[in-house]
């Protein structure tokens, strides 16, 4: 599903950002990424969105071999990984419904699909009561939560999270995980880079450790691993 082997990356001189990594994650598993600040894990994300080129090494994503995908190809790449984000990037003067239909308006599905798909998509996160909401009346929970329902609402086979509690209390970081662990069972891959030292050791999932662009741990029910 998510195949780099032996993937460096170099902005310039200096150490490479990613030096030599190689990870396979298979087809409905659920994965943390953890490191430093300055470790490489944005780098990493971005080869897989084919935001950056590989230095060298090779990437597969999904059946795809990246490093030859033509340009025209990469939105559809693209389709196929949700994302979310720790700030959420709503779009703040559109409520909650539009914010989800959007995503699928601008892939052209039809007003009817759009209508039946996005009603059970805010109830499967637990909004189905706040589809008039503006962004700005929610809270940072119910925000991450429309976020995933955007995210998921193609039927994405990867879902990719990029610090998606970053922002949140303890409960709403909680209820955050504990919704991408529902949705990994129904069979989405999730990949989640994120520095919440408890959640991970409380989850007890798999678990690469990423320092100066190198993986130091890959553990099949990892914790954090405690660095300085
Ligand atoms: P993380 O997401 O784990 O904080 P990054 O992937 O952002 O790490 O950064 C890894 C390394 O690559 C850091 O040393 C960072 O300074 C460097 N880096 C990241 N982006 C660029 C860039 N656009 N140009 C040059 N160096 C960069």
């Amino acid at each position: 599903m998510i195949i780099l082997e032996n993937v460096s990356k170099s902005y310039s001189a200096g150490a490479p950002a990613i030096n030599d990594i190689s990870i396979h994650i298979e087809k409905g598993e659920f994965v943390f990424i953890v490191g430093d600040s300055g470790a490489g894990k944005s780098t990493l994300m971005k080869l897989m969105l084919k935001e950056l080129e590989p230095t060298t090494g090779k990437i597969y994503i999904n059946g795809k071999f990246l490093n030859k995908m033509k340009r025209r190809k990469v939105p559809m790449l693209r389709r196929d990984i949700g994302m979310v984000f720790q700030n959420f990037r709503l779009l703040n003067d559109r409520n909650v419904y539009d914010n989800v239909a959007f995503a699928q308006r601008v892939v052209e599905v039809p007003s009817k699909v759009i209508r039946r798909k996005v009603p059970a998509m805010l109830s499967m996160v637990g909004l189905a009561q706040k589809y008039k909401s503006y962004p700005r009346e929610l809270s940072g929970g119910e925000q991450q939560r429309v976020a995933l329902a955007r995210a998921l609402i193609n039927n994405p086979p990867i879902l990719l999270a990029d610090e998606p509690t970053g922002n949140l209390d303890p409960k709403n970081s909680w209820e955050i995980m504990n919704l991408l662990d529902e949705i990994n069972k129904r069979g989405t891959t999730v990949v989640v880079v994120t520095h919440n030292r408890e959640i991970v050791d409380a989850m007890q999932k798999r678990v690469i450790t990423i320092q100066k662009g190198i993986i130091v741990s890959d553990e099949r029910k990892g914790g954090y691993i405690y660095e300085n």
